[in-house]
């Protein structure tokens, strides 16, 4: 799967793409070979999080490579920030979790009263975009999430599978899986 001549870690995505045209320096056009999906520019972190999360066609354990790449990326970027924690920084984290842990609108970072709050708070702190929140750092916590769990569920013998199915304001149906672990341990 991997390539020791490449040099460049991770870039192995690309084994798993087709490479269409070069759009500008070291950015290529890129289809999914599992579901034909297009980018037109192919960014590896993109990629591999599609392939992680996202890929409808793709086996599972191309899916789980690429979780476990995309989770490991997110903790060294973590273990970066907690060897360098200057006042002005909040750990990228801490702004990842709280936005989803609270059930907070992703829209809310943006609003003027929020952004005046926090910079009275930390007059340093940059707070990132809500396209930022809702894009790289959700999918960065839903690799590490589905990690966790392919990883807990190898090692568990009873599972219980339970449905829960309600209606929409359009009556469209809606239905929420959920598997139960012995422990009772919630992920998320
Ligand atoms: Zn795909």
């Amino acid at each position: 799967m991997s390539n020791p001549d490449r040099g460049r870690p991770f870039s192995d995505v690309w084994e798993y793409m087709i490479k269409g045209q070069q759009q500008s320096r070291g950015h290529y056009t890129a289809t999914c070979t599992y579901c034909n999906c297009t980018w037109k520019y192919g960014k590896p972190c993109v990629l591999r999080q599609h392939l992680a999360n996202h890929c409808k066609n793709c086996p599972q354990d191309v899916a789980l490579y690429f979780a476990r790449i995309v989770g490991k990326k997110m903790k060294e970027d973590e273990d970066d920030e907690n060897d360098s924690n200057s006042d002005s920084e909040v750990p990228k984290k801490k702004q990842k979790y709280t936005f989803i842990m609270c059930n907070i609108p992703f829209s809310t970072i943006e609003n003027l009263w929020f952004v005046d709050l926090m910079k009275t708070l930390q007059p340093g702190y940059d707070l990132p975009s809500k396209q930022t929140l809702s894009g790289t750092y959700l999918k960065a916590v839903l690799s590490h999430v589905n990690i966790r769990i392919v990883n807990e569920l190898n090692n568990e013998s009873n599972l219980t599978i339970v449905l829960d199915g309600w209606s929409d304001s359009h009556r469209n149906s809606l239905w929420a899986f959920m598997l139960l672990t012995g422990s009772r341990k919630e992920y998320l």
